[in-house]
């Protein structure tokens, strides 16, 4: 992804937060440009891993508290898989596809497999949320 599209999602990020009235700060910023760099779910700490090269001031616990914080402000979604939780931008809609062997994940775009769950909406009278999809990768299959 080019960067100035990268710093485009960024901006908007940040104006839809403050908008709610929330604070943007540092450690957001840092944190946001992070994962929106990798366009993948990441571990408090691989993300710290990444923002302590830029900024050492910021410990692990901030990551943390920070990556909660974006969550209930809707900027992030947590994808738990075997008791690790991994943070990934939820500004684009998307599903997930976890390898059942290796763990590996991969974005499914909203658009995707929108038909399916609005049938399986009209059998079930469900709505549906973020769905994940376990499977076996190319690299394992
Ligand atoms: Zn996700
Ligand atoms: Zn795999």
């Amino acid at each position: 992804m080019a960067r100035a599209r990268q710093q485009e999602r960024l901006e908007a990020v940040r104006a839809r937060v403050r908008a709610g009235g929330r604070r943007w700060t540092v450690a957001k910023g840092a944190i946001v440009e992070t994962l929106i760099g990798h366009r993948g779910h990441l571990s408090v700490q691989e993300v710290h891993d990444e923002v302590t090269a830029r900024f050492p001031q910021i410990d692990r616990s901030t990551v943390h508290r920070v990556l909660l914080t974006l969550s209930d402000e809707h900027v992030v979604h947590v994808l738990g898989r075997q008791g690790e939780a991994r943070y990934g931008m939820a500004d684009h809609p998307h599903h997930h596809a976890v390898c059942s062997r290796c763990g590996h994940e991969a974005e499914i775009p909203a658009a995707v497999v929108a038909p399916a769950l609005a049938a399986a909406g009209e059998v079930t009278g469900f709505r549906f949320g973020s769905i994940t999809l376990t499977g076996t990768c190319p690299d394992c299959a």
